[in-house]
């Protein structure tokens, strides 16, 4: 996971010399107390940095091209205690780079309203200082989060914090690197995607390798190293009798052993966050990694099958935004429906390929053959989500740009036992209804593959897309399909004139 400690997010605020030093000096103390009530709120998972006042458009542009080049600093927090003539904020602004929210809020919660006079009047304006500063976003046509209350609310704080995290996902977005073992599943349409396209918008460094290429860290994995893994599988897993050393699946469990230190070694040596697989492509190795990939996706990499680089890449974000936040995340699939009209509902699974941080008790350590891919039978985790509110997220090509998909859900118990499933699942109700949320994604081109997790809420990814400039299409409680095809066929509009139709 990205290193927290040293990430920053500057808090910037705006005014002007026409009131005086006394006032400007209140402003600055104002400025850095509201920062440190940020910082010790508990919502926020960086550090919040106070800036001097910014009082003239050289100030301005001096800041936006220091937070443009502090590597550290992963976005800005811009608020205008008074009036800050919004002319002065065109050319920092022009120049600005990282992500930025306005933090439209007010010293005082409550008006005094036996005391107030002009002088109060005109050192606590945000309400129309923050108004001209809005203008010049919209009339720049700037993607930013606009949080609005008293900044001291506990609501505010959340929606700083989700901002922040948010932009940590955004900063390991940059330059982010994705592996692809071998390439896409054949004739799949779905995971297929401009990767180019993608590291220009998201910054992402997709790289293809030969199954080969991974084959050679597996051959320097050491029986010691191996039998020291399994170990920890013991603690942490039951594992099966067959699965227990002398028994007949023992060496199977071992092969993904000795496959997870190799991924592992692969992924540091080359600094790789997230990675691809596909059954179709594996000369050279016994069996699918399963329970290899479960581990790594646990450890914070992002991991999709069948080659796809998108849903990996978003997944690892997704861990990286989430980190510290109770639930888990993981790569999923919609799998197989129960249609009782009276209780529908999704199972969610992969053939092998779910991470245990949304298990809901001790993982099951087994091995079951695959059906597919005629290899080996595969070691895997088998256990069931915790339930709970959670959300599908998907990422397509649309051939003109990207489309975000998120799709909420409500993760529930299973309608029965599942003795048979020999892999990990979740089963859920989709937003708004079975119906209408499988259609509405299906008419969005939404995936059968997803990043899905039970730890963050739609507007992370809504505040992703805006940075990335992106289109976002929501599915939840509210949508109506009739509605989201219109929806569809607005943004079809809106990119083609933003972006040009690909033919
Ligand atoms: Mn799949």
């Amino acid at each position: 996971m990205s290193n927290l400690s040293n990430k920053t997010v500057w808090f910037i605020t705006g005014s002007q010399h026409l009131y005086g030093t006394e006032t400007l000096k209140q402003v600055d103390v104002d400025s850095s107390t509201i920062v440190d009530g940020l910082n010790k709120s508990g919502k926020v998972p960086v550090k919040i940095v106070f800036k001097p006042v910014v009082k003239t458009p050289d100030e301005i542009l001096e800041i936006c091209i220091e937070a443009n080049s502090d590597k550290n600093c992963i976005g800005i927090i811009t608020w205008m205690h008074t009036f800050s003539p919004a002319k002065m904020w065109i050319a920092g602004l022009k120049v600005l780079n990282k992500p930025f929210m306005h933090l439209h809020t007010q010293f005082n919660r409550d008006l005094p309203w036996d005391k107030i006079d002009m002088d109060y009047m005109n050192l606590h304006q945000s309400a129309h200082g923050d108004r001209e500063y809005g203008f010049i976003n919209s009339r720049m046509r700037k993607n930013r989060k606009v949080v609005v209350g008293y900044w001291q609310d506990k609501a505010v704080q959340e929606q700083v914090g989700a901002w922040c995290r948010t932009a940590i996902g955004w900063d390991d977005s940059q330059g982010l690197k994705v592996a692809r073992f071998g390439d896409n599943m054949r004739e799949v349409a779905v995971t297929e995607g401009d990767k180019v396209e993608a590291q220009i918008k998201f910054g992402w460094q997709i790289s293809a390798f030969g199954v080969g290429d991974l084959i050679a860290y597996v051959d320097k994995v050491t029986d010691n190293e191996v039998d020291a893994l399994y170990q920890e599988y013991e603690k942490l897993y039951q594992v099966a009798n067959n699965c227990k050393p002398g028994q007949k699946y023992h060496e199977n469990v071992r092969v993904q052993a000795r496959y997870e230190i190799a991924l592992k070694r692969f992924m540091e040596a080359g600094n790789f966050k997230a990675y691809t697989t596909n059954f179709e492509n594996l000369t050279g190795l016994s069996q699918l990694p399963g329970l290899a990939s479960q581990r790594l996706m646990a450890a914070g990499y992002g991991f999709g099958a069948e080659g796809d680089w998108k849903q990996a890449a978003m997944l690892r974000i997704i861990k990286t935004m989430s980190q510290g936040l109770s639930g888990g995340s993981s790569f999923m699939e919609d799998y197989t429906y129960h249609l009782d009209p009276a209780n529908e509902g999704v199972l969610g699974s992969h053939m092998l390929e779910i991470c245990p941080s949304i298990a809901s008790a001790k993982p099951r350590l087994e091995v079951h053959p695959l059906g597919i891919g005629g290899k080996d039978a595969p070691a895997r985790l088998v256990f069931e989500s915790t339930t709970g509110p959670a959300m599908n997220v998907t990422l397509i090509d649309m051939g003109n740009r990207f489309r975000f998909i998120v799709n909420t859900l409500d993760v529930i118990e299973p309608l029965g036992k599942l003795p048979l499933l020999p892999v990990a699942s979740a089963f859920w109700k989709t937003h708004p209804n079975l119906a209408d949320g499988a259609a509405a994604w299906i008419y969005a081109g939404g995936t059968h593959h997803s990043a899905f997790t039970l730890a963050l809420t739609p507007d992370f990814i809504e505040i992703f897309a805006e940075m990335s400039d992106v289109e976002f299409v929501l599915i939840d409680k509210n949508t109506q399909v009739t509605e989201l095809k219109k929806e569809l066929r607005w943004n079809e509009i809106y990119y083609m004139l933003a972006n040009g139709l690909k033919a």
